[in-house]
């Protein structure tokens, strides 16, 4: 590494301008925390806890599960580490435990399926908990929220959870900060309600794009109508920073665009100062956010505003990075 990115690998992530940012990490696998050595991060945005599940022939106990999450809590002690519950279905199937629908992106999945099977939410969220005392970075992300009613669930079942522990090891253990990914666009219009509810939002803009334009994310055949670019995807974007800002709640994005040149230069005009992203995006957009002033992406935001199509938006974007060298 030559000095200058050793310099940004080893700082706080921040603007050209020096307004500080948030750049956490997606994961699941502790390969990961390798990829990452050496580049200074924010924490963990979004672990993956279906990934360890997928790759087992069975579920995996209590035990296993604690000793996973220590893992994960420990690769960056004292920052935050927002471990997501069990996202499975849609895309994401379990061997050992099938499901079978015509529309699995529409239906049994992430928190739909736990709620269903709270022995299996409990254990998860057991394990967590236990993980996380003495240590205390824990942060419990909710997926696939479509309804206040489904928060209060699983508050309720977290709370239980929480209850019976402190019972059992008589012992009073840290209560977590609890999220919600806003990925089912239905709760973009919920962040009123839901904000009293929760300490934070994550927005999941792989799902949110995919349910925003009707767009199958896994399907070939419609893969050039997936796109994050999308005028009317930017708009919701920019309509949750808004909102959030509104009810004082904070957010940060997890969604792959978090990741990539133009999403960043976008949302950063946006207001979105915290992103997660994979291990191999890290050092990169530390790069990039650093060459790069808030109001330089504000005008390019204003330049795309009234544009029709996510390949013109595209274009302008690439145009600015270019700029950038
Ligand atoms: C998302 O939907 O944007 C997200 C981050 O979650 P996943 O890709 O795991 O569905
Ligand atoms: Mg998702």
């Amino acid at each position: 590494l030559d000095s200058m990115v050793q310099t940004i690998a080893s700082e706080d992530a921040c603007t050209a301008d020096g307004v500080p940012l948030s750049l956490s990490i997606n994961t699941g696998l502790a390969a990961d925390f390798e990829v990452v050595r050496g580049i200074k991060a924010d924490g963990i945005g979004l672990y993956r806890t279906e990934i360890p599940f997928m790759v087992r022939s069975c579920f995996p106990s209590e035990q296993e599960q604690f000793l996973l999450y220590e893992r994960a809590l420990d690769a960056y002690p004292n920052k935050p580490i927002s471990m997501r519950t069990l996202d499975v279905g849609g895309d994401k199937p379990l061997p050992y435990f099938p499901i079978t629908e015509d529309n699995p992106f529409l239906g049994w999945r992430g928190i739909r399926m736990t709620l269903d099977h709270p022995e299996i939410l409990l254990v998860q969220v057991r394990a967590m908990l236990r993980a996380n005392i003495g240590r205390g970075n824990l942060q419990i992300l909710l997926p696939m929220i479509t309804s206040v009613a489904e928060v209060e669930e699983s508050l309720r079942l977290i709370e239980q959870a929480h209850y019976e522990l402190c019972e059992e090891m008589e012992m009073q253990i840290e209560r977590p900060k609890i999220g919600v990914m806003l990925e089912v666009p239905a709760t973009i219009y919920q962040i009123g309600l839901l904000s009293k509810m929760v300490d934070f939002f994550s927005v999941g803009s792989n799902d949110l794009t995919q349910y925003l334009l009707a767009v199958d994310r896994n399907n070939p055949r419609v893969a050039n109508l997936y796109d994050y670019y999308h005028p009317g995807v930017l708009e919701a974007l920019h309509y949750i920073i808004h909102r959030c800002h509104k009810h004082s709640i904070p957010v940060s994005i997890c969604g792959e665009m978090a990741g990539e040149p133009i999403g960043l230069l976008l949302l950063l005009a946006m207001g979105y100062r915290h992103f997660s992203m994979n291990a191999q995006n890290l050092l990169k957009a530390k790069w990039i956010l650093k060459h790069l002033s808030i109001t330089q992406a504000e005008s390019l935001l204003a330049q795309i505003s009234d544009m029709s199509s996510p390949q013109q938006v595209r274009n302008s974007a690439i145009k600015m990075l270019d700029e950038l060298g």
